[in-house]
């Protein structure tokens, strides 16, 4: 058993960005308390478990991750194992019975004490502790998550989160700059915007939406280059917001709309705020006004009462949109969720096999679009270095984490944006050859909107989410575990 000093936590992250940001919150105060974090779970004295607790998948790889973690204790390997994160706070009684061997059940707002949880765990005692430190960024040097709010306000029929993380609250303004500062002073080029419902951003705060004020105030940020926005509920689209998309060179023109379903009596029991028609226009409105945005969407099949010519519907409509990413969920039905009581839930085999169609469907859209590429030349930031010694990037059109990427041959390093012919495709990866790479202190901007290849960065589509482990590779410490694909796609 390891008794090491200063003492080791293993933190292992599960669930979506937004957990990871509380990720990135535990360890700063755990570090800023004088504890070290280890990747390897087998050197630490404490495991903690970040659980997800969004839906069925989730929640049962939350409870695994949290046995394999009393496994270690059990075998003396670890002191202690604690659990927190969305299925914690959901199910922290029930846990508590259900898996005595984990030492402490932690609810959300619990994880601000963690250094103390850790102490009393190991049987330490100390009188003061430093109650805030900057979040120790789990992310790759050149892009960090900004959680710019955390709960919501609407109801949607299937969804647990505004249950578990509570009423919309946003974080002020100067707060979210000032991070974004002190991130980009260490190294990051891209910020990732992350939300339960960003397009609702600040109108707790300020009495009306105030997402257009944040962002133009973190694009003036000189050294951000890619502003990115996840998590964009379809009813509260504004001019405003996409005149930002159209014009400001900072923003990426990438669109990340969860629509959950189009057939509108489908959408109804969702209790979603739109109707097929409204989503059919705002679509139209934002390809004609920003040319070559690309698209994400998800889509939630088998929900309750769904009938074989509104899941074709939907099928149709994924068709002809040509989304750049769309990823289907099935449905899990959630305790203490409006659609739990819902008739006509259907059985797995039909839900099976509708995600099937529909993930098919989108495959084949994904490779037809990432064909048109080849030939281009793109602009990509470099991520990371594969142990074959090529790289993979991404292109604008590409978030970190669930996007396509691109196998690039040729002289590059992470958190460099470089230019590339796309030399090859499949649905979900590129292949690109390095036609320039950015020479230090060249403008990423200009490199970035200076391109005049043979055809446009935004001409193409998305794959489908890759999942490959990036916390913490350019970090100067130990990492966490990155075990968990993101879970958040059917949100907001
Ligand atoms: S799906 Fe999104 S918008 Fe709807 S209640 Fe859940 S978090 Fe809110």
């Amino acid at each position: 058993m390891s008794q090491s000093n200063p003492p080791k936590v293993h933190l292992v992250n599960l669930g979506c960005p937004k957990n990871l940001v509380d990720s990135e919150k535990m360890s700063g105060l755990l570090q800023g308390n004088g504890y070290v974090l280890t990747a390897d779970p087998e050197q630490a004295d404490v495991v903690v478990v970040n659980t997800c607790g969004f839906i069925g998948p989730a929640k049962e790889e939350s409870i695994q991750a949290i046995l394999e973690a009393n496994r270690l204790k059990e075998e003396g390997r670890v002191r202690a194992v604690i659990a927190t994160g969305c299925l914690a706070q959901r199910y922290q009684e029930e846990l508590q019975i259900e898996l005595p061997e984990a030492d402490q059940i932690l609810p959300l707002a619990e994880e601000a004490h963690i250094a103390a949880h850790v102490d009393r765990a190991l049987g330490r005692t100390r009188d003061h502790y430093l109650d805030s430190a900057p979040r120790a960024q789990l992310t790759p040097r050149h892009w960090a998550y900004l959680r710019i709010s955390d709960g919501c306000d609407h109801q949607c029929a299937f969804c647990a989160i505004p249950g578990i993380r509570g009423k919309h609250h946003s974080e002020p303004i100067d707060k979210l700059v000032e991070e974004a500062r002190r991130l980009a002073d260490g190294g990051v080029r891209e910020l990732v915007l992350v939300s339960q419902d960003s397009v609702r951003y600040g109108a707790d705060l300020y009495g009306r939406a105030q997402l257009v004020p944040l962002m133009e105030q973190l694009a003036d940020i000189p050294d951000i280059a890619w502003l990115r926005l996840m998590y964009t509920y379809p009813a509260f689209w504004t001019g405003e917001m996409i005149a930002l998309f159209a014009n400001h060179p900072k923003v990426c023109k990438y669109i990340d709309m969860p629509l959950q379903h189009i057939a509108d009596p489908v959408l109804r029991r969702m209790k979603r705020a739109t109707t097929r028609q409204k989503t059919l226009d705002l679509l139209a409105d934002l390809r004609e006004r920003i040319p070559g945005v690309g698209l994400r969407s998800s889509f939630i099949v088998g929900f309750p009462g769904e009938t074989e010519a509104q899941f074709e519907e939907l099928l149709e409509f994924v068709a002809q949109t040509r989304f750049d990413y769309a990823t289907a969920f099935i449905y899990s039905p959630e305790e203490g969720t409006s659609a739990y009581k819902l008739d006509g839930e259907m059985d797995e085999e039909t839900k099976a096999e509708r995600y099937r169609l529909l993930t098919e469907l989108q495959e084949r859209i994904s490779g037809e679009r990432n064909h048109a590429l080849v030939g281009t030349s793109q602009i990509v930031l470099v991520d990371e270095r594969t142990p074959e010694g090529q790289h993979l990037g991404r292109m604008e059109r590409d978030a970190p984490e669930i996007d396509g990427q691109v196998l690039i041959e040729g002289p590059a390093e992470p958190g460099q944006f470089i230019e590339v012919e796309i030399t090859g495709a499949a649905p979900y990866e590129l292949n690109g050859r390095v036609l320039a790479p950015q020479r230090r202190g060249d403008d990423p901007i200009g490199l970035s909107r200076g391109v005049a290849g043979k055809g446009s960065s935004r001409d193409g589509l998305r794959g489908e989410r890759s999942q490959s482990e990036q916390g913490g590779k350019d970090a100067p410490w130990e990492s966490p575990e990155r075990v968990a694909p993101r879970r958040d796609g059917v949100q907001p």
